[in-house]
């Protein structure tokens, strides 16, 4: 059996850093299950299928092939060949993702996958319900947590960095949005495992987290 250790948290809390930052540390696969539904999100969007379109998504479904691969040390993910790492992060995907993913069908598509590469990898992957759904029996659950403004003010500075143009005003618009959506899903709502670690990042450096977390595996494995 693998181990998995399962990182889970609200929009802009720092999986995304986190998780690919502990993954090298530790050698273990990162995976992120956001650019999964970012990917069936694009789909959707290019191909003009609506929310309500179950037999047009039940297609999509069997069409799509989502792939996260590491080039030179970054992560690119690719939809059905094409590399889509920057449009999955645009404004358009991010104002319909949280409702794709709460699709019944598409999630249950999405933890199928996600189960299978847990299978023969030791993997760190970050979600909204790795903890609680996908691995309910994970080796090592954290969740992260960091306050609205902070996760906004980091999202900033990561679109800054990749030239997307959004507001701070708007961001954080989005950040709630999604959050309170993630939160209230009846599918696999966003919520701390009960076995999970809390970690409440505001005040801690990325450095801190990762050493908390790295920690916190090494003693597991032991
Ligand atoms: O992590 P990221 O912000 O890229 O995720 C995009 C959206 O996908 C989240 O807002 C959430 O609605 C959804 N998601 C999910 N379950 C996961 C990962 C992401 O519902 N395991």
């Amino acid at each position: 059996m693998a181990f998995i250790v399962a990182i889970d948290g609200p929009a802009g809390s720092g999986k995304g850093t986190i998780t690919k930052l502990v993954g090298k540390r530790l050698s273990l696969v990162n995976i992120d299950t956001g650019a999964m539904y970012r990917c069936a999100s694009l789909y959707m969007i290019r191909n003009n299928i609506h929310l309500d379109e179950i037999d047009k998504i039940n297609d999509m479904l069997k069409k799509i092939e989502i792939k996260q691969e590491k080039i030179n040390d970054i992560d690119k993910f690719y939809l059905n060949g094409e590399d889509v790492s920057d449009k999955i992060r645009e404004k358009d995907v991010n104002s319909i993702v949280s409702q794709v993913s709460h699709i019944l069908l598409i999630r249950e598509r999405m933890v199928e996958l996600q189960r299978e590469m847990g299978k023969n990898a030791d993997i760190v992957m970050e979600g909204r319900d790795i903890g609680t759904n996908v691995f309910p029996m994970a080796d090592v659950k954290i969740y992260l947590d960091a306050s609205a403004e902070e996760r906004a003010n980091r999202r900033l500075k990561q679109n800054e960095e990749k030239g997307i143009k959004m507001s701070y005003e708007e961001i954080l618009e989005n950040i709630k949005f999604r959050d309170n959506n993630d939160k209230t899903s009846p599918v696999a709502p966003l919520k701390q495992a009960e076995d999970a670690i809390y970690l409440d990042t505001t005040n801690m450096t990325i450095e801190e987290v990762v050493d908390k977390i790295v920690n916190i595996v090494d003693s597991k494995r032991k």
